[in-house]
């Protein structure tokens, strides 16, 4: 589910649930950052409707209306297929486990789901589970062991322990981010020049629109203001 980072200067927010280091070159990275046009193209022309991807995922077992082998029907309709994405993709929660691991074409059924999700919302259109949410009879046995997962995903070998190490950091400076958190970005209440302590506010969410403040890890003065984010100088 998560997303490539090239950037080492990146910082963890509050949607960092964990960090997979791996080589640039590694199966899932090149796979990951291939454009999204290539990634239908290559669905367009592969696709066979085998369905795996289908009767692997895990919403679909639960019972809602997902199926990704018919949102990847939708790439032969057309050249792009955009104007004829398949609805089956609206419930769809992209854990990704169609595309790494359940299409024994290597293709992209998660990708084509995300990008219909997009488009339909763009354009209006709201999809609505008609039938009622029955689990699947082969739920459990269809369950993908994690040390299968990982065999497929060709990450064992980077399998490392990564204990806490309590250490106090004194950084120059520090970045905060003004969306680190589902929701809508927080809005900066702080001036550049401005003084502020640890835990103060920097940054709050306005009325009931869905956020999080944002407050200071450091005590220093606000150095810069962006749209992205508030940088103070310890
Ligand atoms: S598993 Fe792969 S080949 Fe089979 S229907 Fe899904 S996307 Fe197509
Ligand atoms: S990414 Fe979506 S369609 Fe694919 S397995 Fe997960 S929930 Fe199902």
């Amino acid at each position: 589910m998560g997303t490539l980072s090239f950037d080492l200067d990146d910082v963890v927010t509050k949607t960092c649930a964990g960090l997979i280091v791996l080589p640039r070159e590694h199966e899932l990275v090149t796979r990951k950052a291939r454009p999204i046009e290539e990634m239908h193209r290559i669905g367009k022309s592969a696709c066979d409707q085998c369905s795996y991807c289908t009767e692997f995922c895990p919403r679909y077992l639960l019972g809602y209306q997902v199926m990704p082998h018919k949102v990847m029907r939708s790439l032969g309709f057309s050249t792009s297929g955009a104007d004829l994405w398949n609805q089956w993709a609206e419930l769809c929660c992209a854990c990704g486990l169609c595309t790494l691991y359940a299409c024994p074409e290597d293709l992209y059924p998660k990708e084509a789901c995300d990008q219909a999700k997009h488009d339909m919302r763009a354009a209006g259109i709201k999809f609505e589970q008609t039938k009622e949410v029955e689990i699947h009879p082969m739920k459990e046995g269809r369950r993908v062991p994690l040390s299968m997962l990982r065999k497929r995903l060709k990450i064992e070998e980077y399998e490392r322990e990564a204990p806490f190490a309590d250490r106090k950091l004194q950084p120059p400076g520090v970045r905060l981010r003004l969306l680190q958190h589902t929701g809508v970005p927080a809005r900066p209440v702080v001036r550049v020049g401005q003084k502020v302590g640890v835990g103060d506010p920097v940054a709050t969410v306005e009325g009931d629109q869905l956020g999080a403040n944002v407050h200071a890890s450091v005590a220093g003065t606000v150095k810069t203001i962006s749209d992205t984010f508030v940088e103070i100088e310890a």
